[in-house]
């Protein structure tokens, strides 16, 4: 088997379609020297390896790998014409990692690797540069004691020891920068260093190239596994099995004075997307110092530099004197480097991110990668490749990360304030957005300033108004399906949930982060999409959605099979959906209704009324009120289904808890606060979420379902006559048995043939089901005889699958990621190997007896890419998602068409 692939000098034996076993970095090396791009000679250790590393451990490897690595060794020494291990013409190499999936900065790097006491002095000799070959040495001895040897500080508040050591000689001798170390106080860290090294670890720093080799690549595998590494993965959904590839690689030097460099640049603005070079480069440095934010790094264009220059004050002469452009200092460079960047964007077809150094006068690629970017450069660049042809409509639209659509959609910060900002406590980025306001702690209380953010322990039901309020919703509880998450969803409201290090005292007002306190009235601000929170007021920028984000919309809408529709309660939300290109109403939650103005009062009477006549009273009360609703919001939708949903949480979430409240209803209602108070304590629930809900309040009390469809059919009939075409679908929630659907169903057609003959006029209506009970998914096929429509409540359904509390989540979930029990929160991302069972059964057996039959999904998971991915494989017909998830939901149907 080969385990070791070369290149150098134009040729290689692997190329840009290998990454995964080359890993992206080394698939990248490989195919820029096949056309013809200038790179130093190397080679890739496969990441096969990385897993045999793991299997078999260090000794075994080497045993493995030794003839291969020794004649790459050998391949780069001809290239090179240099010697590793050589003292008069030595061969230095980097040795770094590169998996398949980008990750920056997580795993380790050495460089310089081959130097010894006996070398440093050969380097010094061939490249006349005491000063330089002594810098390299103790880079090396730092990085590899780090790296390799495990010199790291121990705990966050130790320094690294060598930096230790080089702060207390800065200190003898009165100096402040690396810079200005002499040869002799070079040499003499380097043996510092080196005691150190023994003291430490009991053994001498190795003087072998070949063990200081292995030793690097040893540790390059074990990076794989690190911390920070994991971390990132978890985060990233990049799988532990993959491993990273190692390449080692003759060095080339941006450290060997004036005519050396080393820098980075994008072949697009990563930032807007823009069509334009841009980099930074330092002069006479190795790239850590770039990274390191000890000299000020220049722009690489003239244009670029002086656009820095006016952001940070700085005039045109300083500019030109001090930080010149490359364009500039090194005008033939520059040129050859611009081509290079050309040639390839060209090739890859995509924005490059792209490391090089220029070694006295010669410029070298290091590494080229598709760039990050934000949202809306994403847009932009994929738009700007498909007009100019570069790529075609499919590759377009596969170019785009669904989610990343969101940035585009909300207000944001200002990229320069956001940077000075002071980070207090980070929690959920549950909706994403930028919010800046001043601290209440009660819903009734958020117009209290111009602007708030609402600050809660969790949000319920009864903060639904003073959410809509509130710019920005905080909560120390609560998981991305809490109330406070899936309610700022759907309002696109930004809002940051499960801040676990906030402590809050309603009584005093305040809020509590480590020793400091805020108050009622402090200025806070809330980054929805990273989850932090800012000390103060950020500014923010409306977001702009340019003729781009159209554009992907209706490439969208050309591939995708499935529609879209979206969840909405109000006729506001609705036309922003619509205006989002929802097609449909998936899920109108009627509940929600219930909590605006004067309708909670009438509902309250409905609950607590003891007789079925005191009942029938109050819900006459509501009638209007939902009438008025679903006019409002089957107008909104006009053309399109509107799924609207009957009452579905235990009745207990609507009562009064408060005193005088409890007081105030006893006096309009004609009867004592004992009896209230009884009521209200009589549907408390051991296990709510299982209790009186969904059909089940139905069935124990059909008038709340004859009263609502009622109003729906009126509401349609009041529409039809204005010329309106409302397309009223009713749907039945938490259905579990055949007999529960079919009771319900026919109160509903029972309903509406009572209006229809009142009205002397019909309309076209449909009946459908929820199935969020596993068992309805297992029975599908009795009960698609009755309905006309299948919607997949996944929330209830992977609550129900899992037996995971959706509101007790938070205590383990956090662990289970952890500890890799799960992958990710099932809550967010559907869980296609259970859940998405009963989905597929579901649907199977429902269209088995009833071809047509309409299935949708309108649980969270209907605006997650990857589960809408399933949805299309399933073969639904639409899924429903919170108002600015659709345009997310519209892109993923298309990537999952194409
Ligand atoms: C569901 O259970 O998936 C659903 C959409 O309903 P709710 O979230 O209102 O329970
Ligand atoms: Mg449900």
């Amino acid at each position: 088997k080969k385990r070791v692939y070369t290149f150098g000098n134009g040729s290689a034996e692997g190329r840009a379609d290998m990454r995964e076993l080359l890993g992206g970095k080394g698939a990248n090396l490989a195919e820029m020297n096949l056309i013809g791009v200038p790179v130093p000679p190397g080679f890739t250790i496969s990441t096969e390896v990385c897993t045999e590393y793991n299997e078999l451990g260090y000794e075994k490897t080497v045993e493995l790998l030794k003839d291969e690595v020794e004649s790459a060794i050998a391949h780069i020494e001809k290239l090179t014409g240099t010697k590793f291990g050589d003292k008069n013409n030595p061969l230095l190499v980097s040795v770094r990692s590169g998996a398949r999936a980008s990750m920056p900065g997580m795993m380790d790097t050495i460089l310089n690797l081959g130097l010894n006491d006996e070398v440093v002095d050969g380097l010094a000799q061939k490249t006349g540069n005491e000063r330089f070959a002594w810098d390299s040495y103790r880079r090396f001895i730092q990085m590899y004691g780090d790296v390799v040897l495990g010199m790291k500080p121990e705990s966050k508040e130790d320094a690294d020891p060598f930096e230790e050591i080089m702060d207390k000689v800065k200190e003898e001798k009165g100096i402040e920068l690396d810079t200005e170390f002499s040869v002799d106080d070079l040499k003499g860290l380097v043996v510092k260093f080196k005691d150190a090294v023994k003291k430490r670890t009991g053994k001498d720093f190795p003087t072998s190239s070949y063990d200081q080799l292995w030793g690097a690549i040893a540790a390059v595998f074990d990076s794989w596994s690190n911390a920070r590494a994991v971390y990132y993965r978890r985060l990233n959904g990049i799988p532990d099995e993959w491993g990273t590839a190692v390449n080692v690689q003759a060095m080339v030097f941006g450290n060997m004075g004036n005519n050396s460099a080393t820098g980075v640049a994008f072949t697009r603005d990563a930032a807007t997307g823009e069509n334009i070079f841009n980099g930074e480069y330092l002069i006479n440095a190795q790239g850590e110092d770039v990274v390191a934010g000890i000299r000020t790094p220049q722009q690489i264009t003239l244009e670029g530099s002086r656009r820095w220059a006016r952001l940070q004050g700085i005039s045109e002469e300083e500019r030109a004197a001090k930080y010149p452009s490359l364009e500039e200092t090194m005008p033939e460079i520059y040129k050859e480097l611009f081509e290079v960047q050309e040639k390839l964007e060209k090739h890859y077809k995509d924005m490059q991110d792209l490391e090089f150094t220029i070694q006295e006068g010669k410029l070298w690629l290091l590494q080229t990668r598709n760039g990050k970017r934000t949202g809306a450069a994403m847009v932009k660049i994929a738009m700007d490749m498909y007009r100019d042809k570069l790529i075609d409509e499919k590759t377009a639209l596969l170019r785009l990360e669904p989610s990343k659509l969101d940035e585009l959609l909300h207000p944001v910060f200002d990229s320069l304030a956001v940077r000075s900002a002071k980070v207090l406590a980070t929690g959920l980025p549950a909706s994403p957005g930028a919010a800046t306001g001043q601290i209440v702690f009660f819903a009734d209380e958020a117009d209290k300033y111009e602007q708030t953010i609402l600050v809660r322990t969790e949000t319920s039901p009864e903060d639904l108004e003073g959410m809509h309020v509130a710019r920005g919703i905080l909560t120390a509880r609560g998981g991305m399906t809490s109330h406070a998450a899936v309610v700022a969803r759907g309002m696109g409201k930004c809002c940051v949930s499960g801040a676990g290090n906030i402590k809050l005292d309603y009584h005093a007002r305040t809020m509590t982060i480590g020793n400091r306190v805020y108050k009622e009235g402090d200025w806070i601000s809330l980054n929805g999409s990273t989850g932090e929170v800012y000390e103060g007021k950020v500014e923010t920028r409306k977001p702009d959605l340019s003729g781009d984000f159209g554009l992907v919309m209706e490439l969208s809408d050309k591939f995708a099979r499935m529609s879209v529709r979206t969840n909405a309660d109000t006729p506001k939300d609705a036309r922003i959906a619509r205006d989002f290109g929802a097609k449909g109403i998936g899920l109108c939650r009627t509940e929600h209704m219930f909590f605006e103005g004067e309708r909670i009062k009438a509902m309250r009477e409905m609950i607590l009324a003891s007789t079925t006549e005191g009942r029938k009273k109050a819900l006459a009360k509501l009638l209007p009120y939902q009438r008025e609703d679903f006019e409002g919001i089957l107008e909104a939708m006009a053309g399109y289904g509107v799924t609207i949903r009957l009452l579905d949480p235990p009745l207990h979430e609507f009562v009064p808890h408060q005193q005088a409240t409890q007081k105030a209803l006893a006096e309009e209602m004609g009867v004592t606060i004992e009896q209230i108070r009884n009521t209200v304590a009589d549907l408390e629930e051991f296990n709510p979420m299982l209790g009186h809900r969904g059909c089940r309040l139905g069935i124990t009390y059909p008038e709340i379902t004859e009263m609502q469809t009622r109003a729906i059919i009126e509401a349609a009939l009041n529409l039809k006559k204005k010329g309106v075409d409302a397309r009223p679908e009713i749907m039945v929630p938490l259905v579990g048995t055949f007999k529960e659907f079919k009771m319900q169903a026919e109160v509903i057609h029972d309903t509406a043939k009572k209006v229809f003959e009142e009205r002397g006029d019909k309309i076209d209506y449909l009946v459908g089901t929820m199935i969020e009970i596993p068992r309805a998914a297992l029975v599908a096929d009795q009960i698609a005889k009755e309905a006309d429509f299948f919607s997949f409540g996944t929330n209830d359904l992977t609550q129900m699958t899992f037996g995971y509390s959706r509101d007790d989540a938070g205590k383990f979930l956090p662990v289970y990621l952890d500890k890799g029990v799960l992958k990710v929160d099932p809550f967010q991302v559907l869980d296609q190997e259970g859940v998405g069972q009963l989905i597929e059964l579901g649907t199977k057996r429902g269209r088995s007896v009833k071809k047509e039959l309409k299935v949708g999904i309108c649980g969270e998971h209907g605006g997650e890419p990857s589960s809408v991915e399933f949805c299309h494989r399933t073969g639904l017909d639409y899924v429903s998602c919170s108002p600015y998830r659709v345009p997310i939901a519209r892109l993923s149907a298309a990537q999952a068409a194409v």
